[in-house]
């Protein structure tokens, strides 16, 4: 390419939201780290992914899209939402598809958000919520999470989320649970910041990681539908069902709100294979409960091991755990991908020296708690 003869700042010229936002900084995928130290036997842990993969009905089914592949997929993916709106008892009407969950996250900023308005959200909460809204012009309002001591460390402080809400506010963000804490609220609260929220606020409860969830007390924000127009609830097929690759997820709410979603969205954002897989991995459910199973063993059973390692690490229900370590998170993370293993840093959501791995296959695991001592060790004997 060419040299500009002068080096233009475009930064001056987007639009001050844009500008001003960090780009999200994505897992390291394998081939990366494989091309960057020519390394084999490389394990992600990074992303949250389903270790076991997804359903190998859902992998047929995406096999024989290719067929047609020449065509548009359906722009309304109608059997994807009959099949939805049947599992929620919900009308089709409801249902907003998105090429990820992501993507109905920023459906709601476009259509919600703008110069002059605010989201609300928790500290350490995911970080697509403060790009969505950035993006669009809007102010991110981020309230700090329940502290160290609680004992629901780091996670949501709704009360005062609640109280955020002002006469800009917009959209309020819940991640239920919470990524990269895998904090979670419960029932009552929840139910009781839906209340307290003013009616023509937009609440939209993440539910990425729902089907990891099995305590009593977990809600499943879907069933308030009914009676809070203003709420959004967000599913996505990337984690349990293991189809982050093809980007699917899906927006419950309002008919009226999911018009609206309608409105700023992509005619064909999802596509043919993934809305197939989608339909197939849904008639799995088998296949959905052994991944949770072995994942909840596996989550237990890392905890201990970070507990006996003397590892603060924050309680978590999803299908990742966010530990502490006493040194820099960067060395740590280089020293890891030096032994093939990728986790992820995340003292970008403002968890200082605070590491992310996603729960794998029991072997994953072990080679990871193996490294991670191996790593400590030097890093110890180097302080
Ligand atoms: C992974 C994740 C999502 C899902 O993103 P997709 O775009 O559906 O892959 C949504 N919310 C949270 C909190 C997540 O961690």
């Amino acid at each position: 390419m060419n040299t500009p003869a002068c080096d233009p700042d475009f930064a001056q010229h987007a639009m001050p939201g844009v500008a001003g936002l960090t780009p999200y900084a994505p897992g390291k995928p394998i081939s990366e780290l494989k091309r960057e130290l020519g390394l084999d036997n490389i394990i992600k842990l990074a992303s949250n992914e389903n270790p076991m993969g997804p359903s190998p009905k859902a992998l047929l089914a995406a096999r024989a899209a290719m067929a047609d592949v020449h065509r548009y997929p359906d722009g309304n993916g109608y059997a994807l939402k009959e099949a939805l709106a049947k599992k929620h008892d919900v009308p089709t009407r409801a249902i907003t598809l998105g090429n990820g969950s992501n993507d109905v996250l920023d459906l709601v900023a476009r259509a919600f958000l703008g110069p002059g308005r605010n989201a609300v959200f928790s500290a350490h909460a995911f970080a697509v919520y403060p790009i969505a809204t950035r993006a669009v012009g809007a102010e991110a309002q981020v309230v700090p999470a329940l502290g160290r001591d609680h004992a629901m460390c780091y996670g949501h402080d709704l009360a005062a989320m609640v109280k955020a809400v002002d006469e800009q506010t917009a959209v309020v963000f819940i991640a239920n649970p919470n990524n990269p804490t895998g904090t979670w609220v419960n029932k009552d609260a929840l139910l009781q910041t839906l209340e307290n929220i003013p009616s023509h606020v937009i609440v939209v409860v993440d539910e990425a990681y729902i089907e990891y969830v099995q305590h009593p007390d977990y809600p499943d924000a879907s069933q308030w539908l009914d009676r809070f127009a203003n709420l959004v609830v967000t599913r996505t097929f990337s984690k349990a069902y293991g189809l982050a690759g093809l980007r699917i997820g899906y927006a419950l709410s309002h008919p009226q709100v999911a018009d609206l979603l309608n409105r700023v969205r992509q005619p064909f954002n999802v596509n043919l294979a993934a809305q197939e897989a989608a339909l197939s991995a849904l008639s799995d459910q088998q296949h959905l409960h052994d991944g949770v199973r072995l994942n909840n063993e596996q989550l237990a059973r890392m905890q201990v091991e970070l507990e006996q390692r003397r590892l603060f690490y924050i309680p978590s229900v999803g299908n990742f755990i966010s530990f502490q370590t006493a040194h820099d998170t960067a060395a740590v993370y280089r020293a890891l991908l030096q032994e093939g293993i990728i986790i992820r840093p995340v003292d970008n959501y403002a968890l200082p020296r605070f590491l992310r791995v996603t729960v794998g296959m029991a072997k994953d695991n072990d080679r990871f708690l193996k490294a991670l001592d191996d790593v400590l060790q030097r890093l110890e004997a180097q302080a």
